[in-house]
């Protein structure tokens, strides 16, 4: 069987999804008799092996690669929140699996801490048993009124993950490579033309951040500072009354400090602008004492901290979240019978792509199941 006609899934996108939807892909596979001679093939534009500081071409709309990242439960107030709750529940359960399988994967279990200066409902009823329960995050503990920063009206800390994105996203692509996984580089016009890069195309997956003239997507602009903090060990996160946002992520594995952050709906710039830079610096400074393990009395000094590099990049948000579902469409086919094609998409993650990443993987592997059974397979061939 030459490469071209074996049958194959393809999965667009290698940004975490679309990894991790592959990596899942292969996993099933590996499970069933008879499916050896199925490819997994990954197609997209951009790739992963971004060093923040180093020259990259990455464009801001390859997400993953700017990600800070944590993992921040948020309380499951709507239906969009507590499907994402239980992806992440999931996410949260193979990160754990991977710091002590792959320890050098990229992710790494450490301490969160929240503050609010206008917690709603949801924040102000959370208790450790709801928190655990939900997120399958432990270790939760509502801070005291003498813990918190001034303006703070509530404070909490638990367990958790943080993710050195760009590392982790190659740590996967590896994995994928060495598990057999085929690549293409490829700009895609739309999703329906990857059944042309094969001939025997079982079904595509579309991990492609935004979809293709998708109405409901648009851009959440990021705006971040990687700085050379490292003696950081807790991802702090403070929310302001007036809607700002102030978060420290440690990125472990010499990746200094996240400092941040921006969350502009529908803001298209791409270049890093100065002021938001210092005024990020200057709050992400006030909320450093709280990442240490004993909390200091003294803030870092600015003179101490060095920018590593600026970062934009576009978190891909839709409205009502993520779309994930397959829709079937006739194929235009060349020379054979007329028949139809599958897609099952899986993008619009918007800011949380990492901490439901594997969760979303294991719903798309769900439908592509009957798919992958043999009389199906037969029947491609
Ligand atoms: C500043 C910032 C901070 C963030 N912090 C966090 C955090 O703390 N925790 C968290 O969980 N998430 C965080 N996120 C969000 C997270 O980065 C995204 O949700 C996630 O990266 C989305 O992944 P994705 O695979 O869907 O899309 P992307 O990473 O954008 O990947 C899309 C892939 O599809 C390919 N593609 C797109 N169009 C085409 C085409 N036409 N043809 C071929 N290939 C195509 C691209 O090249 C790429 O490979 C943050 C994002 C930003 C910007």
């Amino acid at each position: 069987m030459s490469s071209s006609s074996h049958p194959t899934v393809i999965v667009i996108g290698a940004g975490i999804i679309g990894l991790a939807c592959a990596l899942k892909l292969q996993a099933k596979l590996a499970e069933r008799e008879g499916t050896r001679y199925v490819h997994v093939l990954l197609v997209a534009r951009e790739w992963p092996g971004s060093i923040p500081g180093a020259p990259s071409t990455h464009s801001a709309d390859y997400a993953s690669m700017w990600a800070g990242a944590h993992v921040r439960p948020i309380p499951a107030t709507t239906p969009q929140l507590q499907r994402e709750a239980a992806w992440l529940k999931q996410a949260a359960a193979e990160f754990s699996r991977q710091v002590e399988a792959e320890p050098w994967c990229g992710v790494t279990r450490t301490g969160g801490v929240e503050f609010l200066e206008a917690p709603d409902r949801g924040y102000r009823s959370q208790d450790a048993g709801g928190f655990e329960r939900e997120s399958g995050l432990r270790g939760f503990r509502k801070l005291s009124p003498s813990e918190l920063p001034e303006g703070v009206s509530l404070g909490f800390e638990y367990e958790t993950f943080c993710v050195n994105s760009p590392l982790y996203c190659e740590h996967l692509l590896r994995k994928f490579l060495l598990q057999g996984g085929k690549t293409v580089q490829r700009e895609l016009k739309s999703e329906w033309e990857a059944f042309t890069l094969r001939e025997n195309v079982l079904f595509i997956v579309n991990a492609s951040g935004t979809g293709f003239g998708d109405p409901k997507c648009f851009p959440t602009r990021g705006q971040t500072v990687v700085t050379n903090l490292s003696d950081i060990i807790k991802t702090v996160t403070r929310q302001n009354k007036d809607g700002s946002w102030s978060f420290l992520i440690p990125r472990f594995f010499n990746g200094g400090t996240i400092v941040g952050g921006t969350k502009e709906p529908g803001d298209w710039r791409t270049e890093p602008d100065a002021a938001t830079r210092n005024r990020l610096l200057a709050a992400g400074l006030t909320i450093e004492p709280y990442a240490h393990d004993t909390p200091r009395s003294n803030a870092e000094s600015p003179e101490n901290v060095k920018v590593v590099s600026d970062v934009v990049g576009r978190r891909p948000t839709r409205e009502g979240g993520m779309r994930l579902e397959v829709e079937e469409r006739a194929l235009v086919q060349h020379n054979r019978e007329s028949t139809t094609g599958g897609v099952i998409h899986a993008y619009g993650a918007g800011g949380r792509g990492y901490e439901i990443s594997w969760g979303v993987a294991s719903e798309v592997v769900a439908p592509a199941g009957p798919l992958l059974e043999p009389n199906n397979l037969e029947a491609k061939l």
